[in-house]
């Protein structure tokens, strides 16, 4: 754990930087006096970039492209005396791959941003938070701060520099930033903002969670009663979360799903045998519709979608199907955490209907349900034409009216050779996934993709003048 007032850090995962102790701001509810530092602007003093990066170097803290910046907490960054300072340490952490946010009062305008602007490498590396805990007691609350009607304009410079701009209502004043609900919900509609932190103040009150940035056990959250009606309200709207954390880890996913994304396609987009992108993407879809309604973490279910046919035996081999080879190389490049892809690993492990047959079936909520929806894609008007494409790579007619389904079909059969037609593939897999379903969404979107493979088959047959086929299925489905 290190701290000197400038910077705090309990570990390598998150730093927090002020390059001032001091502030001219005079908030009501400033942190400053309560850590022990004036938030006076007589006893204002800054820090140099310089020697923030000296002191991170020379306390050997293990900062790596996973280490979350935190700068403007608790002290303004955006000042005249400081903000060279600050913008230096934004070109620095860029540089090294970090995600940063910046919590600021004051306007930023764009020519201070020359220099940082080419450095940003991904939607969300760097995400500013604009301050605001009241706005029509501004005046007395937040005396001398820079103006709403100014500081709003953050939302409109940010948006259109297509870098993540969050509101950020914290702290919740009691009895003062309900008041101006109206309003904050007028600047979010007029500002299109996506993003809003409805926090607690923090005060002295003990309470079960100590203040992120405080060693010292003198600061804890104190959640007032105003702050779940705001939330309510808000989220009829937009986003709204309780910690900045939780957007910046929103940003941070999205980044990785994004270089999973280009890294899934560069193996994937030749493929032409029902298992290519366009398969990928639909898998992805659903899979998100699945996880909204089954309440499954979204950013896991990702993964699995995305990454769950990167290693399949029949287009990479058996050695790398076990090894889950491309699944695990593409987490490492795109920095996934190690936990997370143990049970991405472990549901595609798990994944897939020759798994099934040797009795193994994904166990979390995410993997059952991209399990799900890659069945489902194998069924409905999307698995006939699978069907038909996978037919011509391997130059198995789709229908031979002499050749009829294995009906004892085991996971060794199964693997060892492909069907002898499309219809027996039909009728030796494609027919028994609707039983496979393992969630509640799943169960009900496979009924309807079965009915619709069905149908062609009857159609098929009628058309084939194969009446001893229709009569086949109709015994089949009994
Ligand atoms: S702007 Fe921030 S640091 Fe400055 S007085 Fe207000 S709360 Fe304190």
């Amino acid at each position: 754990m290190i701290d000197n007032g400038y910077l705090f850090a309990k570990d390598n995962k998150r730093i927090f930087i002020n390059t001032s102790l001091g502030c001219a701001g005079q908030c009501s509810y400033c942190y400053l006096p309560k850590m022990g530092y004036s938030n006076s602007s007589d006893n204002y003093r800054t820090i140099s970039a310089q020697a923030i990066i000296d002191f991170i170097e020379k306390n050997k803290l293990d900062i790596n492209q996973k280490t979350l910046i935190t700068l403007g907490c608790y002290s303004e960054c955006w000042d005249e005396y400081n903000k060279n300072e600050t913008i230096s340490l934004i070109k620095y952490f860029l540089k090294k791959g970090n995600q940063i946010q910046l919590s600021t009062k004051k306007q930023i305008i764009e020519e201070e941003l020359t220099e940082i602007l080419p450095l940003i490498n991904y939607f969300g590396q760097l995400v500013i938070f604009v301050s605001s805990a009241t706005i029509s007691k501004h005046d007395t609350v937040e005396k001398n701060t820079t103006p709403i009607s100014n500081r709003f304009q953050n939302f409109s410079l940010f948006n259109s520099l297509n870098i993540p701009v969050v509101l950020y209502m914290k702290p919740v004043l009691k009895g003062i930033t309900i008041n101006d609900l109206d309003l904050y919900k007028k600047y979010i509609e007029q500002y299109k903002i996506r993003d809003v932190v409805v926090g607690s103040i923090f005060t002295n009150y003990i309470s079960e969670e100590t203040v992120h940035f405080s060693n010292k056990n003198e600061l804890f959250y104190t959640k007032n009663s105003d702050e779940d009606m705001i939330i309510s309200e808000l989220s009829k709207i937009t986003n709204v979360y309780k910690r900045s954390s939780e957007v910046m880890y929103k940003y941070n996913v999205s980044n990785h799903i994004e270089k999973v994304k280009n890294e899934v396609a560069k193996l994937l987009e030749k493929d032409n045998s029902g298992h290519g992108l366009g398969h990928i993407n639909r898998v992805l879809d659903l899979s998100l519709k699945f996880a909204e309604k089954e309440n499954a973490n979204k950013y896991i279910v990702s993964l699995i979608a995305l990454l769950h046919d990167v290693d399949d035996y029949k287009l990479f081999g058996m050695e790398n199907a076990e090894k889950l080879t491309n699944a695990k190389r593409i987490m490492d490049d795109c920095n996934v955490d190690k936990a997370i892809q143990e049970q991405v690993c472990d549901a595609i492990n798990n994944i897939g209907y020759s798994k099934r047959l040797k009795g193994h079936s994904p166990t979390t909520l995410e993997g059952k349900i991209v399990s799900d929806v890659d069945m489902c894609d194998a069924l409905g008007a999307n698995g006939i034409l699978r069907v038909y494409t996978y037919s011509m790579k391997n130059g198995k007619p789709f229908f031979d009216r002499n050749i009829f389904p294995i009906e004892d079909m085991n996971a060794e059969k199964y693997t060892r050779k492909c069907a002898d037609s499309s219809v027996c593939h039909i009728f030796e897999k494609i027919l028994k996934l609707k039983d496979l379903m393992l969630t509640d969404s799943g169960k009900e979107e496979a009924k309807n993709r079965h009915q619709i493979v069905v149908d062609f088959l009857y159609h098929l047959f009628n058309e084939e003048n194969a009446p001893e086929w229709t009569e086949y299925l109709n015994n089949y489905l009994k």
